[in-house]
């Protein structure tokens, strides 16, 4: 009874994507899980899910100092 989701992986060996041939829609790994979804485009780089957490967005790095409370 381990039903681990984040064991769930695709059967996809270790791809490195070269330069993003062309903005075309393919199976991509997301950043944040790891876990292969379908990317509609180059600028897909995070699955729905992560996506709807909305928290990889925070990752963005700020200026430093921009954000410091006195
Ligand atoms: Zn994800």
């Amino acid at each position: 009874m381990t039903t681990n989701k984040a064991e769930v992986e695709v059967a996809v060996p270790d791809i490195v994507p070269e330069r993003a041939v062309g903005d075309v829609p393919r199976e991509r790994h997301c950043l944040r899980c790891e876990t292969g979804f379908w990317s509609e485009g180059f600028g897909e780089r995070v699955c729905r899910r992560c996506k709807a957490t909305n928290a990889w967005r925070n990752a963005v790095p700020v200026s430093p100092g921009a954000s410091r409370h006195r």
